[in-house]
Order: C-alpha cells, then structure tokens, then sequence
C-alpha cells in the first residue's frame, strides 16, 4: 500500500503546477481600489443641480500609509476595471499557492517525524 501522504504531496504539487500556469496567464495588472465619485460641477444651469450628479471612476491606492487618489479618463475606464479585477484574481491565485505550499510543508514535517 502506498504512503497516503506521498500520495497527498504528489496531488499537491500537481495544483501547485496548475496554479502557476493560471498566474501565468492572468492580464494585465493594477494594484488598486476602485470605485465612483459623485460630484457637481458647480455651473449654475447644469443638470446635477437638480440632482443628475457626474460621476468619475476613481481608484485608490495606499503609499505610505497615505492614500492616494487619481481619476480615470472615461475611454479607460473598462480597461482599469479589468486591471484592478485581474489583480484581485492574481491575489487569489497567490493565496492559493501559499496554502498549497504551507500543506506541502506541514506533510513534510509529518513524514520526518514517522
Ligand atoms: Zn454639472
């Protein structure tokens, strides 16, 4: 019978080579927040002064402990969406291989031990 943790490493490394090859083919990256601003122009016959606001696609980002802040033109406001969505899922992928890596580690420790 073989060792079911040998077996368990083996599966392991196998996700661990998936996950690499989905990190590999995530887009293009940004690491930011997004999110809308809501604001009035200030022009005295415009439509959000009866409550039509504009709005700005905005995305954040901490440095420093200080957070900054930079609109997004309008013709790149889908492209910023996909970046900052594709770095979430690289986040994810990431957390991923660390879990499988910290199992990995943890089989090892339990086979030394036998
Ligand atoms: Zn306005």
């Amino acid at each position: 019978m073989k060792n079911y943790n040998d077996e368990l490493l083996k599966e392991f490394e196998e996700k661990s080579q998936t996950l690499y090859k989905q990190l590999k083919s995530v887009g293009p990256i940004l690491k930011a927040s997004v999110s809308r601003r809501n604001y009035t122009c200030g022009k005295m016959n415009c439509r959000c002064t009866k409550g039509y606001l504009h709005t700005d696609l905005i995305i954040t980002r901490k440095i420093d402990g200080k957070t900054q802040t930079t609109k997004v033109p309008k013709s790149q406001e889908s492209e910023i969406i996909d970046r900052v969505n594709n770095w979430k899922e690289m986040k994810t992928i990431l957390r991923k291989i660390t879990n499988t890596q910290i199992k990995m580690l943890r089989i090892a420790n339990v086979k030394k031990a036998i």
